[in-house]
């Protein structure tokens, strides 16, 4: 199915399951090997990075744990601007090696606006994992560490990702058309 519909607009297929997939292994592999010996705390960004951050931690081999937050900052097609953290954060990261998953990191508002956050409760080490990274979008310069795809400025939903409400269910990535 190459062209979808979700709520108004038509969404032509991107990403195939089997990429995500695969490089989600990838990026897997590299923090297996990065932190090695070491007990990282994932910290996932909900809702949208719900599927990334199940996918990957399947495949982690070294012990890790995780936890999960919400953060709001995006509303249909145009971001608010207004970062709310609805669902605090419970787990002490005081000296601990930190691993923030992201679905998107797009004008990089939303991680500006909370790294700081954290690195406040002095994190041993704070690292970002996103799934996918808009380059072109930014705004607020970040350096994610791990980036599954760098994709254009365009509006994307699937695989965690919502148009309002809806889209987060599909297995691919669909871009705007
Ligand atoms: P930023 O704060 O970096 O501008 O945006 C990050 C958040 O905006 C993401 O976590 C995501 O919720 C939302 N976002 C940015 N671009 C897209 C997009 O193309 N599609 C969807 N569905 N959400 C997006």
């Amino acid at each position: 199915m190459p062209v979808i519909k979700v709520h108004d607009k038509s969404f032509d297929i991107y990403l195939p399951e089997e990429s995500i997939q695969q490089r989600i292994k990838e990026m897997a592999a590299l923090i297996n090997a990065d932190y090695a010996g070491k007990k990282p705390l994932f910290i996932a960004i909900l809702n949208g990075s719900f599927m990334f951050a199940a996918d990957l931690f399947k495949h982690l081999t070294i012990d890790a744990e995780i936890s999960f937050i919400k953060l709001a900052s995006y509303k249909g097609m145009k971001s608010t601007g207004n970062v709310v953290t609805s669902i605090g954060l419970e787990v002490d990261i005081f000296g601990r090696e930190v691993i923030i998953l992201e679905d998107i990191v797009d004008t990089g508002k939303t991680l500006h606006h909370f790294l700081p956050k954290l690195t406040h409760q002095q994190p041993l080490s704070l690292k970002i994992a996103t799934l996918l990274h808009k380059s072109e979008a930014t705004v607020f310069p970040l350096n994610p560490d791990y980036v599954g795809f760098d994709i254009p400025n365009k509006f994307v939903v699937g695989y965690g990702l919502d148009y309002d409400g809806l889209g987060r269910n599909l297995k691919e990535i669909y871009q705007v058309i």
